[in-house]
C-alpha cells in the first residue's frame, strides 16, 4: 500500500545522498517535496506539518552539514520520526485481565469487521493456545449472526449459538455469561456494522459496552478510506472509547495516509493489519518494519 509513497521518498532520498556536500537550503528543499509526497499520500495535514517540523530542527543545522555523509543523515532522522509517528513500539492484543477476557469489535460495515474477528480468533487459538469464543451481535444485517458462524466451523472457533429475537444487549449478557460457564479464555463480540455513524446505533454500541466491560474495544477501518478512516477512529474514540484499531485492506492500493496519521490524531495504537481476504491474512503492526517499508 506505501508504493508510490515509497517510491517518491526513495527519488528525493536518492537525489540528496548522491551529493557529497549539504547545505541547509538543500535539506530544506528535500523537505518541501516531503510535505508533498506525504500530503499526496493523503496524511493529514496537521501530521505532516509537525513531522517536517521535527525532520527539519534535526536535520537543519551544523552537525548534518558537516556530517561525512549528510544524505544518510537526513534518511536516518526521517526513518527515525517515521517510526515516532506510527508510535514507535508495538502493540500487540492485551489479554492481561481475568478470563474471559471481552473483546469488542466496532466499525462500519463492510470494514471486514466480521473477517477480523474470525482472524483474531484463529490466531488466539491456533497460535496462542487461547480457548475462544465469538458472538455476533448483528441484528441488523441479515445473515450477520450466521456468516459468523460459517467463519467459526471454517475456523474450529465456537460461536454462540444463535437466539433469534435476542437484542445486542441481550446477546451481549448472554455471550459473557456462555463464556465464563464454558471457561474460555477470550470472548469476541463482533458488534452491529453501521453505514455511518449513526447516534441509536452509537448507543446501542455504549449499552454494549457497558454490558460486556471489554478489555480491548477494536475499531476496524477500512485503509483504503484514507481521511475518513481516521475521522472515524477519533469519533468512536470520543463516544465509545477504543483501545486499539486494526487497519484492513492493506493489500489493496491505499495511498498509506491513514496508517501514517491514525496514531498521531487520535492517540491509539494500531495493533493488527488486515492484509486479504483469507483469514490468515492478519500481521502485526511492527512501526519499525512499516517505516523500513515505507523507505523501500
Ligand atoms: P463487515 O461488514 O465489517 O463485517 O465486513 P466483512 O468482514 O463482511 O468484510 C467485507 C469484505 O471485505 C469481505 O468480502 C471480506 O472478505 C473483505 N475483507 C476483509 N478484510 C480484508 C482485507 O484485509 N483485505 C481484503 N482484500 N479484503 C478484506
Amino acid at each position: 500500500m506505501f508504493d508510490s509513497l515509497s517510491d517518491r521518498l526513495s527519488g528525493i532520498f536518492d537525489k540528496l545522498t548522491r551529493r557529497g556536500a549539504l547545505t541547509d537550503s538543500d535539506v530544506s528543499e528535500a523537505m518541501r517535496e516531503v510535505r508533498r509526497a506525504l500530503i499526496e499520500a493523503d496524511v493529514a495535514l496537521d501530521v505532516v506539518k509537525s513531522f517536517t517540523d521535527r525532520v527539519k530542527e534535526k536535520a537543519v543545522g551544523q552537525e548534518v552539514v558537516r556530517s561525512v555523509t549528510p544524505g544518510q543523515m537526513v534518511v536516518k532522522i526521517v526513518h527515525d520520526e517515521l517510526v515516532r509517528t506510527l508510535g514507535a513500539e508495538a502493540e500487540p492484543i492485551d489479554l492481561q485481565s481475568v478470563p474471559p477476557v471481552p473483546i469488542m469489535m466496532v466499525g462500519l460495515q463492510g470494514s471486514g469487521k466480521t473477517t477480523t474477528t474470525a482472524k483474531i480468533a484463529k490466531r488466539l487459538t491456533e497460535r496462542d493456545k487461547r480457548k475462544v469464543l465469538m458472538a455476533s451481535l448483528d441484528t441488523r444485517r441479515p445473515a450477520a449472526q450466521e456468516q459468523l458462524e460459517v467463519l467459526g466451523k471454517q475456523t474450529g472457533v465456537d460461536t454462540l449459538p444463535i437466539i433469534k429475537g435476542q437484542t445486542p444487549q441481550q446477546i451481549a449478557t448472554r455471550a459473557i455469561q456462555a463464556a465464563k460457564l464454558g471457561g474460555y479464555d477470550v470472548v469476541i463480540l463482533d458488534t452491529a456494522g453501521r453505514l455511518h455513524i449513526d447516534d441509536e446505533l452509537m448507543r446501542e454500541t455504549e449499552q454494549v459496552r457497558d454490558i460486556a466491560q471489554p478489555h480491548e474495544t477494536l475499531l476496524v477501518a477500512d485503509s483504503l478510506t484514507g481521511q475518513d478512516a481516521v475521522n472515524l477512529a477519533r469519533t468512536f474514540d470520543q463516544r465509545i472509547g477504543i483501545t486499539g484499531i486494526v487497519l484492513t485492506r492493506i493489500d489493496g492500493d491505499g495511498r498509506g495516509g491513514a496508517a501514517l496519521s491514525m496514531r498521531a490524531v487520535t492517540g491509539k495504537p494500531i495493533k493488527l493489519l488486515g492484509t486479504g481476504e483469507k483469514l490468515d491474512g492478519l500481521e502485526d503492526f511492527h512501526p519499525e518494519r512499516v517505516a523500513g517499508r515505507i523507505l523501500g
